[in-house]
């Protein structure tokens, strides 16, 4: 079984196929998908929530889970409501996750430091209601810059929580993947690993251990090869697996175990989860 550890299931790109796409995800080995609650703005934070319970109990689709979470370039609309929101969605059993929150410097936004501030504010609520979190880190090109504000922040706020996280869609390179885990935290490879310019990023992927290994989608965005330029969907978390297993010389099966095993430690969930 393999499971997506991020993708954006309550995506409109979804609304004319949604069970179907989640069908042919279970029809390749996909035992679990964390459907990621940030919404088109956090408004929507419960969007990923719905989709669960919608879902959940039904046979041949995946076991879904939710996170809920303020993307970094919505950090100016926090206030207390949007708070308030968060800490209650956190409090659900089936939302395992605080995310994605984090830094993007990457694209134009939100100010860096509104969303430094706005991430050591989540921060705390998800280290209230104990859930570990999802990051979204990207300096802008050639630098560090977002990283290094990340584990700083990281370091003085979160370490002593123990509860760890995901670096969603790794894309630094092996001291900040190394950093991570030190950290706690699992890395996670998405589609952008299977792309012919990213021998980097595979170079940094076969040098780390397979128990800090995750595998994700971020479906809609970013497919994999050879779908690159469509729309994403949780089944093709396949071909990431595929190309981590090439990396390592083993078989696909050992990956997924691996990951699936990594995911449920995490998150604390029994091994025997699913529909
Ligand atoms: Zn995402």
């Amino acid at each position: 079984m393999l499971i997506d550890s991020h993708a954006h299931l309550d995506s409109p790109r979804y609304a004319d196929d949604r069970e179907a796409m989640l069908r042919r995800a279970w029809e390749v080995g996909v035992g679990a998908v964390l459907a990621i609650g940030i919404g088109e703005e956090p408004a929507q934070m419960h969007h990923a929530l719905e989709i669960c319970r919608q879902f959940n109990g039904q046979p041949g689709i995946p076991k879904l889970y939710a996170s809920a979470g303020i993307y970094p370039h919505y950090t100016p609309q926090i206030d207390d409501a949007i708070l308030a929101k968060l800490d209650g969605l956190l409090a659900v059993p089936e939302v395992i996750a605080c995310g994605e929150i984090g830094l993007d410097y990457y694209h134009e936004g939100a100010p860096h430091a509104t969303q430094r501030e706005g991430l050591a504010r989540l921060l705390e609520i998800s280290a209230t209601r104990k859930r570990p979190i999802l990051i979204h880190c990207r300096p802008k090109d050639e630098t560090t810059n977002a990283w290094d504000d990340l584990f700083q922040i990281l370091e003085a706020h979160w370490r002593s929580t123990g509860l760890g996280g995901i670096m969603h869609c790794f894309g630094g390179n092996y001291e900040q993947a190394a950093r991570s885990l030190d950290l706690g935290f699992l890395v996670s490879f998405a589609g952008n690993l299977t792309y012919p310019k990213a021998q980097p990023l595979r170079d940094v992927a076969a040098r780390l251990p397979l128990d800090g290994l995750l595998v994700e989608t971020d479906a809609p965005w970013l497919a994999p090869a050879p779908y690159r330029g469509k729309r994403n969907e949780p089944a093709w978390v396949l071909q990431t697996a595929l190309v981590l297993a090439e990396l390592f010389g083993v078989e696909e099966a050992e990956i997924a175990q691996a990951t699936t095993k990594n995911f449920n430690r995490l998150f604390d969930l029994r091994p025997d989860v699913g529909n």
